[in-house]
């Protein structure tokens, strides 16, 4: 017997950290756990659990260690963790986070304000979370997503030489993968495709992800631009969930559910059940009473004889 082929695609699910990060409210851990449990028996494949930051700048995100610890029962999941910086990083790789993901903003202004660093102290920090991991969980990828790589509420338009000059710094210090990020809703197809074919020629198999915003509606055609340029991982939330509490009115990540619609329609597998994903939304909704989720796949439901 031969094992299914694998698929072709890798959704990265980001809802319980960008998500949760951007809401309000607290999610209490047992509806966290029972959420992750969900995106786990839909097939997801890489989640992006929680932030290692102070409780106090973030209590959405407190018990991020034991939330990565429940996550790691499931083999079939890489179970991810965003750090901000080396301490995070420690506490991440203590609690047993099998993937790194670190925010390097292109724009200074977003940067200062995000982690108060400008780009060039983050490479730095970036390289000491390498030095850390090499020595004490070799095998992690550590990841960096670029943040307002299309563009910046704080400084406006972001010339693309500046993203490239910084996903080569990355890449050249041992970054494992280089992502690119619409954290403020401004890219469209066109710039997504230019900027990802420049990103491959310039970092090769070290280009990452494409992280979309749904902002400006443009989300899933700017994920489509990425796929056709090579892109083969994407960073989306269930529902939607998430934004970016700096980049103010950046709300929405692209709907894990519309993504998954999209891509599965188009022949492109996910791995991913989309009914058992859209039943996934049910823990978000207890644990988050009252706040919206989105997605247009899952208020017209599946079309007729679906059979991905
Ligand atoms: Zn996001």
């Amino acid at each position: 017997m031969t094992s299914p082929p694998l698929p072709q695609v890798l959704i990265s699910e980001v809802g319980p950290r960008d998500g949760l990060q951007s809401v309000k409210a607290t999610m209490p851990t047992a509806d966290k756990l029972r959420w992750i449990d969900a995106l786990a028996a839909a097939g997801l494949r890489e989640i992006e659990v929680a932030s290692f930051v102070p409780a106090k700048l973030l209590p959405q995100m407190a018990d991020a260690a034991q939330v990565v610890r429940h996550a790691l029962q499931y083999p079939g999941v890489r179970v991810m963790a965003l750090v901000p910086n080396l301490h995070g990083a420690q506490a991440a790789l203590e609690a047993g986070a099998q993937k790194l993901t670190l925010p390097v903003s292109a724009s200074p202004a977003h940067s200062m304000a995000n982690v108060r660093k400008t780009p060039e102290a983050m490479v730095e920090e970036v390289q000491a979370v390498l030095r850390l991991r090499d020595q004490i969980a070799p095998g992690v990828p550590v990841e960096v997503g670029m943040s307002t790589a299309f563009g910046c509420t704080l400084q406006g338009a972001v010339p693309e030489d500046d993203v490239l000059r910084l996903a080569v710094q990355l890449a050249q210090v041992g970054v494992d993968e280089v992502g690119l990020s619409d954290t403020t809703g401004m890219g469209n197809p066109a710039q997504v495709r230019r900027l990802f074919t420049r990103l491959f020629q310039e970092i090769g198999s070290r280009a990452g992800s494409a992280h979309m915003h749904n902002t400006r509606g443009l989300g899933l055609a700017n994920c489509l631009a990425a796929y056709e340029a090579g892109v083969r991982t994407f960073d989306s939330s269930l529902g939607g969930l998430g934004g970016c509490p700096y980049a103010p009115g950046a709300s929405g990540n692209v709907v894990t559910e519309d993504l998954v619609f999209m891509l599965e329609a188009m022949g492109v597998s996910t791995g991913i059940d989309l009914a058992k994903l859209m039943a996934a939304r049910l823990p978000l909704q207890m644990g988050l009473p009252g706040e919206p989720l989105y997605g247009m796949t899952p208020e017209a439901g599946l079309p007729k004889g679906w059979n991905h």
